[in-house]
């Protein structure tokens, strides 16, 4: 192996760190404590964690941090009037509603009624197109983590060919206007791309968010490229025994990093800052709403 792992957890625990001491900074300079309201609606397990995850490390930072739990059968209007009450709240800095939502609730609607100013998430569709005019938006946390990991390993990232594949609303294409964002020269990949190891050899940045484990293999690599696994796969691991699963990602690791030049791991890549920059968006819309200097 010759690619140097790129270590999510040790850089969400820095970007942490410095949240919380951000926090206090607020809580002592100015009496304010950020807040974050998670809504969770029905029963799914994997957003039960996510929740319970966002939670938890939503105290530790110092901050506020209040669940609303739904049961699946609740309805729009009751789901929007909660919004509607989280966003005239002034304790609450940040709201993110947990996706994805029961099949009778539009889910784009109740997304929508959150105020810009409190998206965390940065999904409203204001925030969607702040940040695809180049303005002050909120941006997306796992885009965003992706981000901060690649300015960190590289720097400046201009003239860099980029190539991000998914072109979903969630990951890819807000990952895509972050990269432009810093004068990449971006190509969005998807299900209908054309010789896609071929494109995606050009890439001195690779970003992978597609859902399909261990797709791109080392001989679709540029030698030395940076390769930020966004997938979360869990497949079959009869080796650890049986109905046994485990983890991976859309790169296949090991001959991947055979020829990246860095790559982040699944798990404890880019899963970790996912959460920590949502406590830096929670902190940085508290800032705003205060007239306040942002989170660094
Ligand atoms: P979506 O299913 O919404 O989007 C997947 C994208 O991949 C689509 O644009 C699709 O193309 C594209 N795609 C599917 N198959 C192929 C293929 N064979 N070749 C090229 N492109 C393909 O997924 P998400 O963006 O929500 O998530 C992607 C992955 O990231 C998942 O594994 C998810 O678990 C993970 N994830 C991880 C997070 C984290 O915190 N680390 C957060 C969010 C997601 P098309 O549009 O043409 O259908």
């Amino acid at each position: 192996m010759s690619a140097e792992i790129i270590d999510g957890k040790g850089f969400a625990a820095g970007v942490r760190e410095r949240v919380a001491e951000h926090v206090a900074r607020l809580k002592a300079d100015h009496g304010i404590t950020p807040g974050l309201a998670v809504v969770l609606v029905g029963e799914d397990p994997a957003s039960q964690v996510y929740v319970r995850n966002k939670g938890k490390q939503t105290v530790e930072a110092g901050m506020n941090s209040w669940e609303h739990r739904l049961d699946t059968g609740v309805s729009e209007a009751a789901l929007l009037d909660l919004v509607a009450r989280l966003n005239a709240d002034p304790a609450v800095h940040g709201i993110l509603v947990q996706l994805p939502l029961p099949d009778h609730i539009n889910s784009e609607a109740v997304i929508n009624a959150i105020a810009p100013e409190k998206d965390v998430d940065g999904f409203t569709l204001s925030n969607v197109g702040l940040l695809n005019t180049g303005q002050a938006a909120m941006v997306p946390c796992t885009p965003l983590g992706a981000l901060m990991m690649l300015r960190d390993r590289l720097g400046d990232l201009s003239g860099q060919e980029a190539v991000v594949i998914g072109r979903s609303n969630i990951v890819g294409k807000p990952m895509a206007q972050l990269l432009l964002r810093e004068n990449c020269t971006v190509t969005l990949a998807h299900s209908r791309t054309r010789d896609l190891p071929g494109v995606v050899r050009r890439a001195d940045i690779v970003v992978a968010a597609v859902g399909r484990p261990r797709m791109v293999t080392g001989d679709w690599l540029k030698a030395g490229a940076t390769v930020i696994d966004v997938g979360i796969n869990r497949i079959a691991a009869p080796e650890k025994g049986e109905g046994k699963t485990r983890l991976v990602g859309d790169c296949d690791f090991d001959s991947c990093a055979e020829v990246a030049g860095a790559i982040t791991p699944v798990p404890g890549g880019v899963g970790p800052m996912t959460i920590a920059c949502l406590l830096a968006n929670t902190v940085t819309a508290c800032c705003r709403a205060n007239d306040l200097a942002e989170a660094e």
